[in-house]
C-alpha cells in the first residue's frame, strides 16, 4: 500500500488552499515543537566544561532536550578531573564555584592542584531538568576505530554502557555497534536511538560502507565541529548528498528513509570561533505530544522533525500530495527554498524547484522516488564552520513508497 511517510502537522491548516479533500490529513494542534541538541561534551570526556554548567548554558538558550554524549560512558561512576592551569580554566572553575556552591561542588585542593568530582547522570539531570521545559536524555558516544578510521556512533536514551565493539572492517564495526544499541533496546523494551556520526571525519566513513549497514535510520548531515567535512572535498562527497544518494540506495532495496541530523558536537566552551567545536551551531526541532525520551525518540523516527543551523519553520505538511513548507520569517532576511530528490527512474539527486520567499509547495507526482526541502537564509550564521556561511534548515525526506 501506498501511504505517506510522514505526515507532519502544524499549525497553519489553510496553507495550501482548498483543494478537493481527497484524502484525510491528521492535525494534531496538541503537538508543540522542541528543540534540542544531540550530541555534546562534556568534562565527562574531552569536552571542556561541567555538565551543569553545558546543561545551563543550552536551556538559557530556550533548547528543551539535551543528550550530553560523551566517549564511551554514560556518567554514572566516580570520575575526578583536575582542573588546567590555563587561566581560563581557573576562572571558569572559579565561575561554576560560584555559581553552584560549595554545598554542591565537591572537590580538593591537592598540591596547588584543584580537583573536582563530576556530577554523574543521575545527579546533573536531577539539577537541570524542568518539567515539560527541560529534558536531560541519558547518551554515550560510542566511540570505536578501525586501522586508521573514526567509528562513532550516539545512542540517545541509552541504558547501560556499551563498550566498543571492534571489527573486520569500517562497515563491519558500525554494524557490531548499531547491533549491540538495537540489542539493548530489545532487552530493554526503551526506544534507544542510534545515529552515525560526522562519516566525514578524517574521511572514515564511505558512501559505500553506509549503503551496506542495515537498521541505521540517522546520520549526521550537520555537526558543528570543524574537523568533519560536512562540505566535503574535491573526492570526497558532502554529507548532504551523500544523505541523497543513501535514500536513492535505500528506497530501491526496501530499507527505511535515512533521516538528517544537525548536532553540535560541542567541545569547547572557552574558546570560541571556526577553529572550535563551539556551542548553539547545529541542532534539530522535534513535533511531539510531549517532552519525553519516548515521545522524542518516536517522532524522530516517524521523520516528523527538521534540522536547523538558524532558520525557523512555521509549517511542514504534506496534504493530497502536496508538500508544502513556510518559514517563520525574520525581518530584512530572504529566502531560498529548494525542494531536493529523485526519480525513480532516475536514481540521482535532483534539485526539482527554488523558490525565492517565505512559502512554497511542490507536487509529489508518481514518478518522485523522494522528496525534501532545504531552506538557505540570506542571514549570516553566527560563528559558521567550513563554508557553511547562512542559516539553514533541512526537512526530514518524504517518500511515498512505504518501505516500513
Ligand atoms: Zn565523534
Ligand atoms: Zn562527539
Amino acid at each position: 500500500m501506498r501511504t505517506y511517510k510522514i505526515v507532519l502537522l502544524f499549525l497553519l491548516l489553510s496553507v495550501i488552499g482548498c483543494h478537493e479533500k481527497k484524502e484525510s490529513t491528521t492535525q494534531n494542534h496538541n503537538k508543540k515543537w522542541y528543540k534540542g541538541n544531540l550530541h555534546t561534551h562534556s568534562y565527562w570526556s574531552d569536552g571542556d566544561e561541567f555538565p551543569e554548567v553545558i546543561l545551563d548554558w543550552y536551556k538559557e538558550r530556550d533548547y528543551n532536550f539535551m543528550a550530553l554524549s560523551d566517549h564511551n560512558t554514560i556518567a554514572d561512576e566516580e570520575k575526578w578531573i583536575t582542573i588546567k592551569d590555563d587561566s581560563i580554566y581557573q576562572t571558569a572553575f572559579k565561575n561554576y564555584l560560584h555559581k553552584y556552591g560549595e554545598e554542591w561542588v565537591d572537590y580538593q585542593i591537592d598540591s596547588g592542584k584543584t580537583k573536582v568530582k563530576l556530577k554523574t547522570y543521575d545527579e546533573y539531570r536531577n539539577l537541570t531538568e524542568e518539567k515539560s521545559e527541560f529534558l536531560v536524555i541519558r547518551s554515550e558516544e560510542i566511540t570505536d576505530k578501525f586501522e586508521d578510521k573514526h567509528i562513532h556512533m550516539n545512542a540517545t536514551n541509552i541504558q547501560e554502557k556499551i563498550n566498543p565493539m571492534g571489527g573486520s572492517s569500517v562497515v563491519n564495526v558500525i554494524q557490531n555497534n548499531l547491533n549491540q544499541v538495537l540489542n539493548q533496546r530489545k532487552i530493554t523494551g526503551e526506544p534507544i536511538m542510534p545515529h552515525i556520526n560526522h562519516p566525514n571525519f578524517y574521511y572514515s566513513i564511505s558512501l559505500n560502507d553506509m549503503l551496506q549497514l542495515n537498521g541505521e535510520r540517522f546520520f549526521e548531515i550537520y555537526n558543528g565541529h570543524p574537523m568533519v567535512h560536512n562540505m566535503g572535498d574535491s573526492i570526497n562527497v558532502s554529507t548532504e548528498k551523500m544523505w541523497d544518494l543513501i535514500n536513492i540506495s535505500y528506497l530501491e532495496n526496501n530499507k527505511p528513509i535515512m533521516y538528517g541530523l544537525a548536532t553540535d558536537d560541542s567541545h569547547s566552551y572557552h574558546k570560541k570561533g571556526a577553529k572550535w567545536s563551539n556551542a548553539g551551531r547545529g541542532w534539530v526541532m522535534v513535533q511531539a505530544d510531549t517532552l519525553s525520551a519516548h515521545a522524542l525518540i518516536h517522532a524522530l523516527e516517524n521523520g516528523n522533525f527538521y534540522s536547523s543551523t538558524g532558520v525557523d519553520l512555521e509549517t511542514i505538511e504534506v496534504k493530497e500530495g502536496i508538500f508544502s513548507i513556510a518559514i517563520n520569517e525574520e525581518p530584512g532576511v530572504s529566502y531560498k527554498i529548494t525542494f531536493i530528490g529523485s526519480k525513480k527512474e532516475n536514481s540521482k539527486p535532483i534539485e526539482f524547484k527554488t523558490v525565492t520567499g517565505s512559502k512554497a509547495n511542490f507536487e509529489i507526482t508518481d514518478d518522485i522516488l523522494f522528496v525534501r526541502c532545504k531552506i538557505t537564509s540570506s542571514k549570516l550564521q553566527e560563528n559558521h564552520i567550513e563554508d557553511l556561511l547562512f542559516e539553514m534548515a533541512w526537512t526530514q525526506p518524504i517518500s511515498l513508497i512505504n518501505n516500513n
